[in-house]
Formats: C-alpha cells, sequence, structure tokens
C-alpha cells in the first residue's frame, strides 16, 4: 500500500535495509536537502549571485521509492520522479546572466551491483520491469546512490549553451566589447 506522508529530506545515498519490501515512500525535496542544494548550487557554478541581475531560482524533486525482491534483480529499488529547477546561468557568447528551466522526469532501477558483470546487464542502459522503462543503476551492498542519478538526470536535461536571446551577438575577440549594446571599431561597417 502506499504511503501517504511525504517526507523533506533524505541521504544522498540511501540503504535498501531501511525500507519495507512493496511499500512506497515519497519525498518532496527542496534546498533543506543538503544534496539537492548541492545541484543548485552546481547549475548555477558560473554565476555571479552578486550582480544587480540576479535573482534567486528555485529547485525540487519530488520522488518515490519502492523496495522490491524477486527474480531476476533479487534486491532492487524503482524510484520514479522529477527535477525542477529555475537558476540563472552566464549566456555563453556575451556572459549576460540569463533565466533557465528544467523539467525532467525520470525513472530509475538500482540492482545489487554484482550483476553488473554479467552479460545480461553489461551492455544496458535501460530494463524493463512492471511493465514499465527504467534507468538501470547499481546498489552496493544494499547502498544507492539517489544524488548521484537524479544528478545524471539532471543534468543531461539541462541546455549546456544557453544563450541570453538566440540573436546574441557576443563579445568582440579583440577587445571584449559586449556587441548587443554596440559595435566596437574591430565590428563597425566598412
Ligand atoms: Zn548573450
Ligand atoms: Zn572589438
Amino acid at each position: 500500500m502506499s504511503n501517504e506522508y511525504i517526507q523533506e529530506d533524505i541521504e544522498g545515498v540511501i540503504k535498501l535495509g531501511s525500507y519495507v519490501f512493496d511499500e512506497t515512500s515519497e519525498y518532496d525535496l527542496g534546498e533543506s536537502c543538503d544534496w539537492v542544494k548541492a545541484l543548485f548550487d552546481e547549475l548555477e557554478e558560473q554565476t555571479d549571485r552578486d550582480e544587480p541581475d540576479y535573482k534567486k531560482g528555485m529547485i525540487s524533486c519530488h520522488l518515490t521509492l519502492k523496495r522490491k525482491s524477486g527474480k531476476p534483480f533479487g534486491d532492487h529499488l524503482l524510484v520514479k520522479g522529477n527535477i525542477k529547477a529555475a537558476y540563472m546561468t552566464p549566456c555563453v557568447r556575451c556572459l549576460t546572466l540569463t533565466k533557465q528551466n528544467v523539467d525532467a522526469d525520470f525513472q530509475a532501477c538500482f540492482i545489487p551491483h554484482h550483476l553488473e558483470k554479467e552479460p545480461e546487464f553489461e551492455e544496458l542502459d535501460d530494463i524493463f520491469t512492471e511493465n514499465e522503462e527504467y534507468g538501470l543503476y547499481f546498489h552496493t551492498k544494499g547502498n544507492a546512490d539517489i544524488a548521484e542519478m537524479v544528478h545524471e538526470n539532471l543534468f543531461m536535461n539541462i541546455d549546456h549553451f544557453p544563450l541570453h536571446d538566440e540573436n546574441c551577438l557576443g563579445l568582440c575577440h579583440e577587445c571584449g566589447q559586449n556587441l548587443n549594446e554596440g559595435l566596437c571599431k574591430h565590428h563597425k561597417k566598412q
């Protein structure tokens, strides 16, 4: 049966042993959760938060965990989740801060680490179980690195070449002039 109680914190690496088989645990995580806060800080790694244009964004992560047993995986963990963030980062061309949004759903299945060497799982990125597709992850002796899995799903869904405007003219390579604000002597029309 599903558990109605929603929790606001979870360790980055969880122990399967502390979860009851077939019971659902639900989490609504924000910056009060250390590793979620760390993800937000990483999104704004290049950002100067003292700039006047800087506006505080948000991050939230929703997780549903269910520990399962039985063939063919043995003790395994199913995770369904969503990660959302609004953050500011410099435009790759002109460095002006630009607001970015990411909203990604993911499903992950953590199976025992020793199965990683089995030919059946060696080449797989996804597995099919309970009539759904899950990203394949491994837990080591019952330790599942949830934070790393969410990190991977977050960073494969962000824009790695953010532009403050799709027509951004960038900076002059000679003098550093922001060409959106006006042309420098290197870019004046002939
Ligand atoms: Zn720009
Ligand atoms: Zn110039």
